[in-house]
């Protein structure tokens, strides 16, 4: 049996139609178009690349963008102060500062300082806490785009095993909290597990977050299973042979990647509508 592969250029694809639309309904109701707004300091051409891409596909759906650009040697204090300012802006629903920053500004204390209701990557102590304790707010982009590939392809959650390997902050955890959140019973491995193979064999829903090409063997999937394959830019998953026993997969690239920014996309919205009618908004 060879398995169904998740299109998610495709799907996110749609999403990002979704949200051009909804964008548009809500500005057609009178509202202010949703803001996002990006920190860039210094001349990473990585990072530059990443922001720019955020910036241009914010654009192409009618969210503003706030495009703010600092040399290479500025001080943390000047960082700290653009953040404020775009935290108490009501035309910024989202704020979003690249990291890593120079060693002279600490980017990841200043990322954590951003509001929780603008804190569109959903990563500070605050969205993550909200997570946990399984309260509404803004979720990280990546496991949002893993939760929306499950829910368009009617992966039954409700008492299913899931597995996570890995428990970073950007995707092991959150992804964890995601599916508990929708009464799957999840197991999350990391490096220290025992016998990672057999964990994984029980897996309804496979989700590899580790970053070690090839890492998941066919033989560690379950017949019938769903693996979703977060690593990047070489999945974690041996695609070949797990294809050929799961029912549902996900490739690299193709797959989980092309999420990140429609599911960014989607907060920014999210963000304007809870901040112009907090009571009922859109989020879970
Ligand atoms: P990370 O912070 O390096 O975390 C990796 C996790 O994998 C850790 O929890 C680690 O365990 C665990 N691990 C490492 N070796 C292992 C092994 N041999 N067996 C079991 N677990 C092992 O990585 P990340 O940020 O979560 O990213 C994971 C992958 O996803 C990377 O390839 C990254 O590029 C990709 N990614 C893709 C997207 C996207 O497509 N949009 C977004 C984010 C990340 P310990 O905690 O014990 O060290």
């Amino acid at each position: 049996m060879a398995a169904e592969r998740i299109d998610g250029k495709a799907t996110a694809q749609d999403v990002r139609a979704q949200v051009k639309r909804d964008v548009a309904a809500w500005v057609e109701r009178g509202h202010e178009p949703p803001g996002l707004a990006t920190v860039l300091v210094g001349d990473d051409p990585a990072s530059a690349l990443y922001v720019g891409s955020k910036q241009k596909a914010s654009a192409e759906v009618g969210i503003q963008g706030f495009d703010h650009r600092l040399p290479q040697d500025a001080a943390h204090e000047e960082v700290d102060a653009i953040l404020q300012e775009l935290a108490a802006d009501p035309r910024v629903s989202g704020i979003l500062l690249q990291l890593p920053t120079p060693p002279q500004v600490d980017g990841s204390g200043l990322a954590a300082m951003i509001p929780p209701g603008k804190d569109v990557d959903g990563l500070t102590p605050v969205s993550a806490g909200l997570l946990a304790q399984g309260r509404p707010g803004l979720r990280p982009c990546t496991p949002s785009g893993i939760m929306e590939l499950l829910r368009r392809h009617d992966v039954e959650l409700e008492g299913a095993e899931a597995v996570v390997v890995g428990r970073s902050d950007l995707v092991g955890r959150p992804i964890s909290s995601l599916l508990l959140a929708a009464n799957a019973t999840v197991t999350v491995c990391h490096s220290r597990t025992r016998d990672l193979a057999e964990v994984c064999r029980r897996a309804d829903v496979l989700v590899a977050a580790v970053g070690r090409p090839g890492l998941i063997q066919g033989d560690w999937v379950k017949p019938g299973a769903t693996v979703i394959d977060v690593g990047s830019p070489v999945g974690d998953v041996d695609f070949e042979a797990a294809a050929e026993r799961a029912g549902l997969i996900t490739p690299v690239p193709g797959g989980v990647g092309p999420m990140t920014i429609a599911m960014l996309l989607r907060n920014t919205l999210l963000a304007a509508q809870a901040a112009a009618e907090p009571v009922g908004a859109g989020w879970s």
